[in-house]
């Protein structure tokens, strides 16, 4: 398999690689992951919500969406020196990531933007990785993060453009769009997947995949998350996403973007050992990890866990100069 890089895929190309055989496929992305990155390095990127729930969007999967009645605690935005001690502990537990997220619509010119700008200052004074996912940013804020040391912003794109508007209602594909060109412009390296299992099409899976891989340039980052049903929520009662359709998203988003880090996103806490081991093996290289076992407000799995995964599969994590995949 070719690790050119390449932002001309078409649908059919992308459809020929998803649809493979998959033990076929899953063999074509081991072979790119080891051409690209050493494949028993995985990024442990640890997150954490600084402000939870509460929020006015109606993503039909969250949790942290007021308007479903989830059965949440609102939190309001920690302080700083609690998130930099916190960042402090993920760094000497092995993370080389710390990425912080905040349940809101957009970003807005106030304080508690200015907090969180003082949050970047101080957790990359310690020398991690930076990243932040906040919703919408316009180009000036994205400036602000940057020149704060904000290395990273996630912003997903969660599904199709086709499937999205089935999902979300209060803002659009586009702006999401805008926002990661912003993010790009201000020299922030991009992360940006999706999630399977709510209620898409493999048709909307390949259409996602056709977007992030056709970006002018690929994000550095693709998580891919399953579905992490929500009590309370429009999707609560969809089935668990099957571990081989993660195993088919992961291999193919690894063979369209060779550098990317592809992360193993929500739906670890569902998945065995075992499953964990074929996403590894499909190119995943990077997991999320939390104090709290928490992914914001869906479970994650035990931090004595994932030691003991990693342990049994010679696994270690990167350390933070090899976290750095620049991409074309
Ligand atoms: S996914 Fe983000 S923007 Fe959507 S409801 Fe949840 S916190 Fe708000």
């Amino acid at each position: 398999m070719s690790t050119t890089l390449r932002n001309d895929w078409t649908i059919q190309e992308i459809e020929n690689i998803y649809h493979q055989p998959l033990l076929e496929l899953v063999y074509q992305a081991a072979t790119v992951h080891r051409k690209s990155h050493k494949a028993n390095e995985v990024q442990v990127c640890t997150l954490l919500s600084v402000k939870t729930g509460g929020c006015p969007e109606d993503c039909s999967y969250c949790g942290q969406a007021a308007r479903y009645h989830t059965g949440i605690t609102v939190k309001a935005l920690m302080d700083k020196d609690d998130v930099v001690a916190i960042a402090q502990r993920a760094k000497d537990a092995g993370s080389s990531r710390f990425c912080m997220a905040a349940a809101w619509r957009e970003v807005r010119d106030n304080r508690d933007f200015d907090k969180i700008i003082e949050m970047v200052k101080g957790v990359n004074e310690i020398g991690l990785e930076v990243c932040c996912t906040l919703g919408m940013i316009n180009e000036a804020q994205a400036e602000r993060l940057q020149e704060a040391g904000l290395y990273a912003y996630n912003h997903n794109l969660d599904s199709s453009k086709e499937y999205y508007e089935e999902i979300i209602s209060t803002r659009t594909y586009d702006d999401r769009l805008n926002t990661l060109n912003n993010v790009r412009k201000a020299g922030i390296s991009v992360c940006s997947g999706g999630i399977i299992g709510l209620g898409e099409t493999h048709e909307d899976r390949i259409r996602m995949l056709h977007t992030l891989s056709n970006l002018e340039q690929h994000p550095e980052s693709v998580p891919v998350n399953a579905l992490a049903r929500v009590k309370g929520t429009p999707l609560a009662d969809l089935p668990k996403v099957d571990t081989w359709e993660m195993v088919r998203m992961i291999a193919t988003a690894r063979i369209l973007m060779p550098k990317a880090m592809v992360r193993l996103s929500a739906g670890r806490a569902e998945m065995t050992t075992e499953e964990q081991s074929w996403c590894f093996m499909a190119g995943a290289n990077s997991i999320f990890t939390s104090e709290s076992e928490e992914m914001l407000v869906t479970p994650n799995p035990k931090l004595d866990d994932d030691r003991k995964m990693f342990e049994l599969l010679g696994l270690k994590p990167m350390q933070k100069d090899r976290a750095t995949s620049p991409t074309v």
